[in-house]
């Protein structure tokens, strides 16, 4: 049995997760003494759907937001480059206002899942399974608010799931045992190929329409023109090339195969 969150550096007992059923008590307002003591010194994983989501919100590119907004991190054992929100000079995120969050609807679904931390088990034997559990810290008041929230109400008050469907096909590739394994090194193709598919949506946009992708690949029209009109899509279309680059998992058709 493999902890995946062992693998980024969290340990965590069987005690100490929760399930979509777990109860606990939470509240976050404007009239907590903590209020936005939350977001600084902290470190902020981005996912790919965050990344679309965020340069969305603040109409630049995804490659201005990248190098602007994040800064890249290296995970240890499978070395792909993943990105961290890049926080303010006085280590606070940029985006926090007096009034909280300035881009609350779009906010990056770590602080969405916040006071919650998310994991996820592989088994070989029945594939695996996502966990939840509790982030205490102690600056946070919220625990003393008497609301009390099933994990599952908690995540459905976030919008969470959105985030999780947009993102499942990323996740499955860096949950990949095969990234985890000690014979791999991925190279230096295979890293740019990630970084590109996970979070250069506009330059896997011109990779798609304007090099020979469509000479090799086999994509509809109709499936070409939800890539050309639908962002999201076209992200999800990045992790199943992703799947298959990586991988070669049947995920794409090359033409006369
Ligand atoms: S993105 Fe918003 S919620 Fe997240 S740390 Fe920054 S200000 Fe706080
Ligand atoms: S209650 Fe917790 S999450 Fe809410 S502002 Fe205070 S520290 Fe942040």
């Amino acid at each position: 049995m493999e902890n995946i969150l062992n693998k980024i550096g969290v340990n965590l007992d069987e005690e100490s997760r929760l399930t979509n059923d777990s109860t606990f008590c939470f509240g976050c307002h404007q009239d907590v003494p903590c209020f936005n003591d939350c977001c600084k010194e902290l470190d902020i994983f981005l996912t790919p759907y965050d990344v679309l989501r965020m340069k969305n919100r603040l109409g630049i590119s995804s490659a201005e937001f990248i190098s602007d907004y994040t800064e890249p991190v290296i995970h240890g054992e499978s070395k792909l480059p993943f990105l961290k929100l890049k926080l303010g000079e006085s280590g606070t995120c940029r985006f926090v206002g007096e009034d909280g969050c300035s881009i609350y609807e779009d906010r990056p679904l770590a602080c969405r899942y916040y006071p919650i931390g998310f994991g996820i088990y592989k088994n070989e034997a029945s594939g695996g399974s996502d966990f939840y559990f509790l982030i205490r810290e102690e600056h946070c008041k919220g625990f003393m608010e008497p609301q009390e929230w099933k994990v599952s109400e908690w995540r459905k008050a976030q919008d969470i799931d959105v985030y999780d469907d947009n993102n499942k096909g990323w996740m499955d590739i860096i949950l990949d045992k095969k990234m985890y394994s000690p014979d791999l090194e991925p190279d230096e193709k295979s890293l740019k190929m990630f970084f590109m598919g996970s979070y250069e949506i506009d330059s896997f946009r011109s990779f798609v329409f304007e090099s020979r992708f469509l000479e090799i690949f086999e994509v509809d029209e109709a499936e070409q023109e939800t890539l050309r009109s639908d962002e999201t899509e076209l992200m999800k279309f990045a992790h199943k090339w992703l799947q298959y680059a990586l991988f070669r998992k049947p995920t794409m058709r090359m033409r006369g195969k």
